[in-house]
């Protein structure tokens, strides 16, 4: 790095009313203020996207104190936090134009806090990615208007978002405390033989079903059943109680509009951690847990469905099932058995979306249709031998069929969003009411067959892009590198992934970094290597070495957020 200039101010003045495209002198360090603003890259025009930048602020500066900031995780929480400063103080101070007409744009964050790429702690400095649309009249720059918002509108976002004496301490104590807590709660469910742990006093429900915050009206606080109720520790010894759901198979029972899938689509969330006064900062999950569903329409390559599908009368090879348009009980299957073979340890699943034929068979049916002209193997008649062969726990909600009762080792009932253990009820019941839905459990899981992703050719060098490469499984790469629009899909050249069922892929920085893996795997699969195996060799590179190991620009974009290898593995099979 040369020395930065310092001349920024007059350099835009001088720019006034000159073609756009003499905006591009900007690119390289400026020395504005006490920070150190990068021009990494310049829009072409008023129209393209704008242009990227960093911001460094030498720590010495920021001030920020070390208990903030020292270890891995508090880093992850505190760049978090600064994201959501520098966020607000730019909408707040900044021009509120759209892209075209001037702005200052951090990447927008939900309720989670995410590893991020938009703010990096290193030793020297506070670094924040963001984008500046470069004012411009018609293809004229805009000189003062640049000088304004470059040099004194940025130094006074930086200033109110960046300097910790203009940050409310409290918050941001709050905010990294936070995370610690739920990491060292999450640290102690395996230990503890538990799969999730929800805190008494935890709000599940949200607003609306668009949107993620709390509801704030007549929420009425989770209160774990007595005999249920565990206590662990928060980061600094503080005990904390709630209920403790224990490895091996947990029904939720309970009338229409009780809370059940309110409760559950709370675990399926607690995978990561909240913002304070989110509701479920203490509604922890173990961090490979799986929602899965059905999924109709979904592709599926070469999946190994023979726990729940064999026989098909078409005579399609189900230890490599593949289609582009799997039905409901398929997709399900489909997204079972990849769940299992990315090392998810607990599965989530919802009556409200499985599709029913995968998941019971009464005994009506099993009289009607003899078992041999029958592909399906239910999900009750799999779901111990999952546990007892593979360790992985099912948390499933049902209302409407009593066949898990047989098979459940927790029953808990949500009575008016109350909690309580019915188990021994549900005993009873099953003893009562025998086998309206007779399940026949299966001894063995069986072994599943994994993915091994095949090598693509690399004779000619390029890392990445082979000019001409066309799309496909074998041989070259894509022209384009894949990239995330919006949260549910990635497009890959020409072809466009479906991840929109993904119920816990919440952030489309997730999406964006998950895009990137996709050609990882693709440029570093070498035949042999699973799966398993390549993604998670990358996401230790990228939990290790930060997300910038998927920038395309130094340090860009802003908005890449680390996903879970589950949703990397789901993406993956989801491509056609
Ligand atoms: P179920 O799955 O049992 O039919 P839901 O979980 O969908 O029920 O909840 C039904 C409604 O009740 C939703 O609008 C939800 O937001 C609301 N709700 C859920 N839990 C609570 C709670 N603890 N306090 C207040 N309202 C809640
Ligand atoms: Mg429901």
């Amino acid at each position: 790095m040369g020395t930065p200039r310092t001349d920024l101010a007059h350099v835009l003045k001088r720019l006034e009313g000159n073609s756009y495209g003499a905006y591009k002198q900007l690119k390289g360090e400026w020395r504005v203020g006490d920070f150190e603003l990068i021009v990494d890259r310049v829009q072409s025009d008023p129209y393209a996207p704008p242009s990227l930048v960093r911001i460094r602020v030498p720590r010495r500066v920021a001030g920020i104190p070390g208990h903030l900031m020292n270890s891995a995780a508090q880093r992850i929480a505190a760049g978090d936090f600064l994201t959501r400063a520098f966020g607000r103080a730019a909408r707040d101070l900044g021009p509120d134009g759209g892209k075209g007409s001037g702005g200052i744009f951090v990447v927008h964050v939900g309720q989670e806090i995410l590893q991020r790429s938009s703010v990096l702690i290193d030793h020297a400095a506070i670094e924040v990615r963001c984008e500046i649309a470069l004012p411009a009249a018609g293809r004229r720059i805009k000189g003062r208007a640049a000088q304004r918002l470059l040099t004194e509108v940025l130094p006074s976002v930086v200033k109110r978002s960046l300097l910790f004496r203009n940050l409310d301490a409290a918050a941001f104590d709050r905010h990294v405390r936070g995370y610690l807590d739920a990491e060292h709660v999450r640290s102690q469910l395996a230990a503890r033989a538990l799969v999730a742990f929800v805190a008494d006093g935890a709000v599940l429900p949200r607003a609306s079903g668009h949107r993620d915050e709390p509801l704030t009206d007549h929420a009425v606080p989770f209160e774990s059943p007595d005999n249920l109720r565990v206590t662990l520790t928060l980061s600094d010894g503080t005990e904390v109680s709630g209920l403790g759901v224990p490895e091996g198979v947990t029904v939720i029972v309970g009338g229409g509009y009780h809370g059940k899938s309110t409760l559950l689509q709370a675990l399926e969330r607690g995978v990561y951690d909240h913002v304070p006064r989110d509701g479920r900062e203490l509604v922890i999950t173990r961090a490979d847990a799986m929602a899965v569903r059905a999924e109709d329409g979904r592709a599926v390559r070469e999946t190994d469905v023979t726990p729940f599908i064999n026989n098909l009368p078409t005579g399609a090879d189900t230890r490599r099932f593949s289609t582009t348009n799997a039905s409901g009980s398929t997709s399900q299957a489909a997204s079972i058995t990849e769940a299992v073979e990315s090392g998810a340890t607990v599965l989530l699943l919802d009556e409200d979306t499985c599709a029913t034929n995968l998941m019971v068979r009464d005994q009506r049916m099993r009289a009607l249709v003899p078992g041999e002209r029958e592909p399906i193997t239910p999900f009750v008649d799999r779901v111990r031998a999952l546990y007892r062969d593979k360790g992985v726990s099912t948390v499933l909600v049902t209302g409407g069929s009593g066949a898990f009762l047989d098979v459940a080792d927790l029953v808990i009932a949500m009575d008016a969003y109350r909690a309580s253990d019915v188990t021994a009820r549900a005993r009873q019941v099953s003893a009562d009411i025998p086998s309206g839905e007779q399940t026949r459990p299966t001894e063995i899981f069986g072994e599943l067959r994994e993915h091994i992703p095949a090598a693509t050719s690399k004779d000619d060098g390029a890392r990445g892009v082979r000019a001409g490469g066309r799309g496909g499984e074998r041989g070259g790469y894509r022209e384009k590198p894949a990239r995330g629009r919006g949260l549910g899909t990635i497009q890959r050249g020409r072809e466009d992934v479906d991840v929109s069922a993904l119920s816990q892929l919440v952030d489309p920085s997730q999406t964006e970094a998950i895009a990137r893996l996709l050609d990882q795997i693709d440029r570093t699969a070498d035949g042999r290597e699973s799966l398993n195996e390549l993604v998670d060799r990358l996401m230790t590179d990228v939990e290790r070495d930060g997300l910038d190991v998927l920038a395309h620009h130094r340090g860009h974009p802003g908005h890449l957020a680390l996903p879970r290898r589950q949703e990397v593995h789901a993406a993956y099979h989801r491509r056609r």
